[in-house]
């Protein structure tokens, strides 16, 4: 079997995805993208396209060395996101010519559920205690919020206590047997997660995600001295390497992008080293319906998984969500706040072609993150 085409796809809300076609007429799908900079990654794809039509597909861990290690200039989340959509629609490739699902092909199920969890993306605690009711009502057992908007350097006392009531307002809304999440998004300088952390310990948040930056994670392991609170971060590392001094820190669960990680090749081995530490394994996902299922078929497949992200009605969603480009719903169909273990061959999506074909010739979009600035006209971090 040989590689015979590799396509890429511009499709809203602010996707990329990759069609990759073998002469025996199998297909595999993919989902390359950073956020924000996807025609960049595009462009990756078609650079390493030159290498990989006439290469027989199935040859996965060597095409992952080539990819990554045969430039002389390497890493970074262009290539390596390239990468990991590549990487992902050559397994779907595998488990259709094995006719196996890719968890069957990485060892086989170790669980048949996976909990996943919803976004609430209210502003106010009052917006918060309505989105986690709707969350709840359509029965998930955990929900993320964004911990804050712009943060001040330092943050002042009203900052900090803005913080600590979405966090009292989720858990109220929760109960004792629900799980929430916060997430940081780096918005923090390591001196006022010093100050915020410990302060959010009373409310037992499952975890709290990216309290700072990647560029300050030398701070991390300070962090996790100073409070009780279980740290998250890796949306923003892109390999084993990277998550090395992160889990040396004591970070409790890493968050590798199955789309910005090297796709499933890399974030299986990311999981294990993870295991070494005792950390577990929550992959970052609020992209669309082939990096979810990408996700879903590492995390059915890994002991030390601990919940997974989806983007069901996130509120980067607009103009097309999770299933709008799939022809079936049902890996996504999720029961009591869990997905479900199917058995259909590969990723275990069926993608609707020519909606992606529709949407990339008619709607290709131009999705950038917001530029955000203090009241003094400084850059604050998004
Ligand atoms: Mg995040």
């Amino acid at each position: 079997m040989k590689i015979t085409r590799i396509e890429t796809f511009l499709v809203p809300p602010r996707w990329l995805f990759c069609r990759i076609e073998t002469d025996d007429g199998l297909v595999g799908w993919g989902e390359p993208v950073v956020e924000g900079r996807a025609e960049v990654v595009r462009a990756a794809v078609e650079v390493f396209a030159e290498y990989l039509i006439g290469q027989d597909p199935l040859r996965i861990q060597d095409h992952w060395q080539v990819l990554t290690k045969a430039g002389f200039y390497r890493d970074g989340p262009v290539l390596s996101s390239a990468v990991a959509g590549i990487d992902q629609a050559l397994w779907d490739i595998a488990g259709k010519a094995y006719d196996a699902p890719v968890h069957a092909l990485l060892g086989g199920p170790v669980r048949d559920l996976i909990r996943v969890y919803a976004w609430v993306g209210g502003d106010e605690p009052d917006e918060l205690a309505d989105g986690i009711a709707a969350q709840v009502e359509a029965g998930f057992t955990a929900v993320k919020l964004n911990a804050c908007g712009r943060m001040s350097p330092i943050a002042s006392s009203a900052e900090v206590d803005a913080v600590v009531a979405r966090a009292a307002a989720a858990r109220e809304c929760l109960g004792p047997d629900r799980d929430f999440a916060l997430d940081c998004h780096g918005r923090f300088t390591p001196a006022t997660a010093r100050r915020v952390l410990p302060e959010l310990a009373p409310f037992r948040p499952l975890f709290v995600e990216e309290p700072v930056l990647p560029e300050h994670q030398h701070a991390l392991a300070s962090l996790v001295e100073a409070s009780p609170v279980p740290l998250a971060t890796g949306e923003r590392i892109y390999g084993r390497a990277g998550f090395l001094p992160v889990l040396q820190a004591g970070t409790a669960v890493v968050q590798p992008d199955l789309s910005h990680a090297g796709g499933i090749s890399e974030v299986t081995r990311i999981a294990s080293l993870a295991d070494t530490f005792g950390a577990l394994f929550a992959p970052h996902c609020p992209l669309g319906p082939i990096a979810l299922a990408a996700s879903l078929q590492v995390g059915f497949a890994t002991p030390n998984l601990l919940i997974q992200e989806q983007s069901l009605g996130i509120h980067y969603n607009k103009d097309a969500d999770l299933l709008s480009y799939v022809v079936d719903p049902e890996p996504f169909r999720f029961v009591d706040g869990h997905a479900v273990r199917g058995q259909q061959p590969g990723l275990g999506v069926t993608v609707d072609e020519a909606a992606v074909r529709a949407a990339d010739r008619d709607a290709a979009h131009k999705w950038r993150n917001p530029v955000w600035r203090h009241p003094d006209g400084t850059l604050a971090e998004w």
